[in-house]
């Protein structure tokens, strides 16, 4: 039974959901229901509004997956946890029809082409062929 409601406004896009979840679900295993939409970005206003919260919530992970990738190897380049400016590791843009693969561009000179390569084999294997490019 659903207990709590959240509004969403992702990051990859100008839509604004809610969602409803159950906290009584650990976080990693759980479910999020869409409740409704609020705003409609130029990119998503064109299909339902569930199916729009799903293509969001996919293209947020694309997004969330691949710069993760390369904050970590920028990160275990430099024998860090974190690194301090994430910006400076890569930029990213969504690009395609919704769900938009994720295009990661990496500007961190300090990642060698066999970091990016390595970085990019985890994205693929996380997220299945074309959903990302890493370049
Ligand atoms: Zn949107």
């Amino acid at each position: 039974m659903p207990l709590k409601t959240t509004r969403w406004r992702p990051d990859t896009c100008a839509c604004v959901f809610e969602y409803a979840w159950d906290d009584a679900e650990p976080q990693d295993t759980r479910a999020l229901a869409f409740a409704r939409r609020l705003e409609a970005c130029a990119v998503h206003e064109g299909a339902p509004p569930e199916a729009a919260f799903g293509h969001a919530r996919e293209e947020n992970r694309r997004k969330n997956v691949a710069v993760g990738a390369l904050l970590a190897a920028a990160a275990a380049r430099r024998g860090v946890e974190r690194v301090a400016d994430p910006a400076a590791v890569c930029a990213w843009a969504l690009e395609g029809s919704p769900p938009r693969r994720v295009r990661v561009t990496v500007r961190d000179p300090l990642l060698t082409p066999a970091d990016r390569d390595a970085a990019a084999a985890e994205i693929a294997a996380a997220l299945g062929p074309g959903a990302a490019i890493v370049e």
